[in-house]
């Protein structure tokens, strides 16, 4: 029998894990082919959470749980998550009921298809606000145009991923994670399923907006070096006024027959030194760059088959 591994990162979430579980364990004992283990991961709540999670264990031997020694975020649960999951994929779901369970049979039978990485978009975004939605949006505009990797959009966590795609996923060991980025980043075969999300059930939400920009930011400067390369392009137009305003001065000179005027020359000067300035900062991002990429130390490439026999990466 194959095993299905949820991932369920939990912080704070005492109000919302009665629910979560009375539709879970409807849904798992309707799924009778199937092995299921449910992971949370206690992500540090101050809450009741991890009393409740130790009591479903009690009664509930498909529940098992990580408990972290303090908050770490949402990120960091994930990878947790995915170093403990021991089923042949996991699913990765919210514990706020967002992400409705009952879409999970459709997520397993692409799975059984062949598919790696089955994800859930969304069609509609219930109960967030338009301001949420709307930076969501032009989020996801600005990080397609900075890096190569398509990304996909109105996409959250809610997912299911082969083990294969969990063992690459393990390899990615960077600290400042942005795991959206990286489902892109490890390819494989996926398929997108449409669903409604729905509003949170119970509680409030864990993000604050300045959770979403340093989430966004990471999401950029993990993913690529080019605001690095801001300083190459600006220094570029400086260059360009230099020699436009050289140009200039000197054919000025030259008509009217005078020599160079004091402002003009500090104007030349302040042009010329600021663009070497703003261009050796530049070709020091190039190759901090460098070594940034160097330093997240993933893996190079991965295999999707060998020999006819799928590549496991482990
Ligand atoms: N979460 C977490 N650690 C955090 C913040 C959130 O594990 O620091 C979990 C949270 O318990 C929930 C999921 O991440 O299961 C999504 O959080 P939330 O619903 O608050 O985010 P939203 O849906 O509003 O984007
Ligand atoms: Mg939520």
């Amino acid at each position: 029998m194959k095993k299905i591994t949820i991932i369920i990162p939990a912080y704070n979430e005492e109000e919302s894990l009665p629910h979560l579980y009375e539709r879970l364990e409807k849904l798992i004992s309707s799924m009778k082919h199937y092995e299921f283990e449910i992971l949370f991961v206690n992500d540090g709540s101050k809450d009741n959470t991890i009393n409740l999670i130790k009591e479903y264990r009690e009664k509930d031997n498909r529940i098992s749980y990580v408990d972290f020694s303090r908050n770490f975020g949402k990120e960091i649960a994930m990878i947790a998550g995915l170093d403990y999951a021991t089923g042949d994929c996991v699913i990765f779901m919210d514990a706020d009921l967002q992400d409705p369970p009952e879409l999970i049979p459709e997520l397993v039978k692409y799975w059984e298809e062949g598919y790696d990485d089955v994800y859930a978009k969304r069609n509609s975004r219930k109960g967030e606000t338009w301001l949420k939605k709307f930076t969501s949006k032009m989020y996801y505009r600005v990080l397609q145009h900075l890096t190569n990797i398509p990304i996909q959009e109105d996409t959250g966590d809610f997912r299911l991923l082969d083990k294969r795609c969990v063992n690459a996923l393990k390899k990615m060991r960077e600290s400042q994670r942005q795991s959206k980025s990286m489902f892109s980043w490890i390819g494989y075969k996926k398929k997108e399923v449409l669903y409604d999300r729905d509003p949170r059930i119970a509680g409030k939400t864990k993000w604050n907006y300045k959770k979403l920009v340093d989430l966004a930011i990471d999401g950029i400067t993990s993913f690529t070096t080019s605001p690095l390369r801001i300083s190459t392009y600006i220094s570029i137009p400086t260059f360009i006024l230099l020699f436009v305003y050289f140009i200039y001065v000197i054919a000025k000179c030259i008509v009217t027959n005078t020599v160079v005027q004091a402002y003009q020359a500090i104007i030349l000067l302040i042009l010329f030194f600021s663009g070497v300035q703003i261009l050796l900062f530049g070709i020091i991002g190039e190759y901090l760059g460098r070594i940034f990429n160097e330093s997240k130390n993933r893996p190079l490439y991965l295999v999707n088959e060998y020999n006819g026999k799928k590549e496991m990466n482990d």
